[in-house]
């Protein structure tokens, strides 16, 4: 229980801070409807944001919703996104989502977690994120710096996005997960990095048991 409430406040702390630094709770995938959120963040799997950026265009430019994509050939797909990584399979998970949504769901994302999940491609991460951008859903989005970020502070201690989700759950109110999770992804990305944290600089810094770092 002690250990619970220290990551509660820990959670609280870190959220009064990095909020007011990161207004924007937002994703940093650029797209302007659902469904083209729903294929960034497809395709987004071991890839960075601007990687993303760079080749959603010509997708979205050839097959503009899930109707055209559904009937895409798969092929052609693939060689509009090959400068991402997987672009083969993701070309696949696109096509045969649309399909889906096409056959399902009116040709948009579908609004719950058990029906996001059935899509090829689509794993909590898309789900949280989709739900959270466009039903207003509380959703905790463990990405890769998320999942760096909390492990540090020791929101979590399992270098698993499920139970990372599951014990940032614990601590955050569900009006506050989806802002909680995009302050958490930009400090990941822009501070608290994979290969150089900028310990000195962060702002979490007095509160921060620096977990799985050498000593400053
Ligand atoms: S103090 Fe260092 S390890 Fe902790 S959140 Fe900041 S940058 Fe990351």
């Amino acid at each position: 229980m002690e250990e619970l409430d220290h990551r509660r406040n820990l959670a609280d702390a870190v959220y009064a801070i990095l909020a007011p630094i990161y207004p924007d709770a937002t994703p940093l995938l650029r797209y302007r409807n659902c469904f083209e959120l729903l294929c960034a963040v497809v395709l987004s799997a071991q890839c960075t944001d601007e990687q993303v950026n760079r080749a959603t265009p010509k997708l979205f430019a050839a097959w503009p919703d899930a109707e055209s994509l559904a009937a895409a050939d798969i092929d052609r797909v693939a060689e509009t996104i090959h400068s991402v990584g997987f672009y083969k399979t993701k070309a696949r998970h696109l096509v045969e989502a649309s399909r889906l949504m096409v056959e399902k769901h009116g040709g948009e994302p579908p609004s719950s977690m058990e029906e996001m999940l059935a899509l090829p491609g689509v794993g909590r991460k898309t789900a949280n994120l989709v739900l959270s951008a466009c039903f207003g859903q509380p959703g905790i989005i463990v990405d890769t710096h998320v999942l760096r970020v909390a492990l540090r502070l020791g929101l979590g201690a399992k270098a698993d996005p499920a139970n990372m989700e599951a014990r940032i759950a614990e601590l955050v109110f569900p009006e506050k997960r989806s802002r909680f999770s995009h302050a958490l992804n930009r400090h990941g990305k822009f501070t608290c990095t994979a290969r150089k944290p900028a310990c000195q600089a962060c702002p979490l810094a007095l509160i921060c048991p620096r977990i799985g770092l050498p000593p400053s």
